[in-house]
């Protein structure tokens, strides 16, 4: 007769994968546990302690990821699974988690925020008797399949797109059709309490995205219906879908950035278009364009804290600063220049911009706001519906001049810009991008912004 095996208790921690779909550390999980407990950390406003950090949310970020874990939570109850969400740092509360529940593994895909990565190492080393799992799935490659190791990523996006454009990117994982139970009463307090927080009376019942696993395959689905996809090229440099048509531009970033799709689900379906439809220079386009973001996620893993590092990889200085003015003024969208002050208004209106206007306001910030580019960026961290550690704070960088860019730093010419992409002025007149004169007395006696 078989010995009684004793039990085991997993603990899985969703953070920037919040999809079933081609989650290989969530099938790791079901295969190697017999009771599994699924939880995401909200991190509670007041831990932002750096100076730069946001202080909390847009409110259409918060909807877009209360949307998403509803529909996550929808998908795992269908599996007789349950999500915790926890309004906690994850620091307090997975260890009250293992204490609770006996936890003997956890479970996780692997991200590149440093505040993450610290809080995994830290558990990691109290609790040496738990076995701790992360496994790569926010990126098209896993780390064994690079070509170099993490340290030794290319200094260029130009060569590392050279060493690794011709790997195989391998088929997403299927769906698990089973998952552990969890062991938890269905009646806690903290279900209720978060599914009442997403379904606030303020949310916006037409967003210009709906968060979760389900819409993002629609979406996904749909661009490639659109055949949009063969001229990608020509099109990707717009501004919105009012001046430059609905699919100017994939959107799919505000799922990838979460995980409520992968990045190889996304090379998945652009395969099939270049097989059943075409495969062209623009399709080819949209792998190039998603090598960046995998740039930026394995730059993020290599550089770590020095992701935010005002001097970021080079040895001097910007000559910046914080202007409390100024910096308001950017964010409202009223500097001297239109063109910004729509892109800004567009952020603030749909937690969206398009690259091109990415480009345009971060070189507006540093080199004629002369402002500290990690205010930027921590401002964008609280608005983008598709926040992404990585290509966030890398794409700054790179714009300030103090990241992977080797040609130093990208000032962009913002008339001549606003020439080539809103020739006819109708993105400056959408969005209202004139400055507003009479709102200029902004400044308190010691010059901070009212
Ligand atoms: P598309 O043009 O359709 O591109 C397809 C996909 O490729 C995108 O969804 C994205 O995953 C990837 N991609 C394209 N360009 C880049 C790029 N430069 N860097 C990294 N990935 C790219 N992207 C984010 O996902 N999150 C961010 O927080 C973010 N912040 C940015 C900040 C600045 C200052 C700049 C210049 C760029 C930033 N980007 C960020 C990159 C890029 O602007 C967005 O990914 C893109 O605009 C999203 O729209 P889309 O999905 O329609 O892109």
């Amino acid at each position: 007769m078989e010995p009684d095996r004793i039990k085991k208790t997993g603990l899985f921690w969703f953070s920037n994968d919040l999809r079933i779909d081609d989650n290989p550390a969530l099938r790791k999980a079901a295969d190697e546990v017999d009771k599994l407990i699924c939880v995401y950390c909200i991190r509670p406003k007041s831990t932002f302690s750096d100076q730069q950090a946001p202080t909390e949310l847009s409110a259409i970020r918060e909807q877009f990821l209360f949307d998403s874990l509803v529909d996550l939570e929808k998908t795992l109850a269908a599996l007789g699974q349950q999500l915790l969400v926890e309004f906690k740092s994850a620091a307090d509360c997975i260890p009250e988690i293992i204490t609770q529940h006996n936890i003997s593994s956890i479970y996780r895909s692997r991200n590149a925020g440093e505040y993450e990565r610290k809080i995994w190492d830290t558990l990691r080393n109290r609790y040496a008797m738990i076995e701790f799992n992360q496994v790569d799935s926010h990126t098209l490659f896993d780390r064994s399949e690079l070509p170099f190791t993490i340290d030794n990523l290319p200094g260029s996006f130009s060569k590392f797109r050279r060493r690794v454009e011709d790997i195989a990117v391998q088929a997403p994982l299927e769906k698990p059709t089973q998952l552990p139970a969890s062991g938890l009463s269905s009646q806690q307090d903290w279900q209720a309490n978060w599914i009442a927080h997403a379904s606030s009376p303020q949310r916006n019942n037409d967003p210009l995205f709906k968060g979760g696993a389900r819409a993002a395959m629609q979406h996904v689905q749909r661009y490639f219906k659109s055949n949009s996809a063969s001229t990608y090229k020509e099109t990707r440099n717009g501004l919105d879908e009012h001046c430059n048509g609905a699919n100017f531009a994939t959107r799919f970033s505000p799922w990838l950035s979460n995980g409520s799709i992968s990045a190889r689900q996304i090379i998945r379906e652009l395969h099939q278009y270049e097989s059943e439809i075409e495969a062209n220079e623009s399709t080819y386009w949209i792998y190039f364009e998603l090598l960046w973001r995998e740039y930026f996620q394995w730059y993020a893993h290599c550089h770590k804290a020095n992701l935010f590092k005002f001097n970021g990889l080079k040895n001097c200085n910007p000559t910046t600063s914080f202007y409390p003015e100024r910096f308001q003024k950017w964010c409202q969208g009223n500097t001297p220049y239109p063109i910004i002050n729509a892109c800004m208004k567009q952020l603030i209106a749909t937690g969206y911009m398009s690259n091109r206007g990415r480009q345009l306001v971060a070189s507006c910030f540093v080199h004629e706001l002369n402002l500290d580019w990690r205010y930027g960026a921590a401002y964008m961290e609280q608005q983008l519906v598709d926040y992404d550690v990585a290509s966030n704070w890398g794409n700054w960088q790179y714009l300030a001049g103090v990241g992977a860019d080797p040609r130093g730093h990208r000032r962009f010419d913002l008339d001549k810009q606003t020439k080539i992409y809103d020739p006819e002025g109708a993105f400056i007149k959408h969005w209202d991008g004139h400055q507003h004169l009479e709102q200029l007395d902004s400044r308190d006696a010691v010059d901070w912004p009212i």
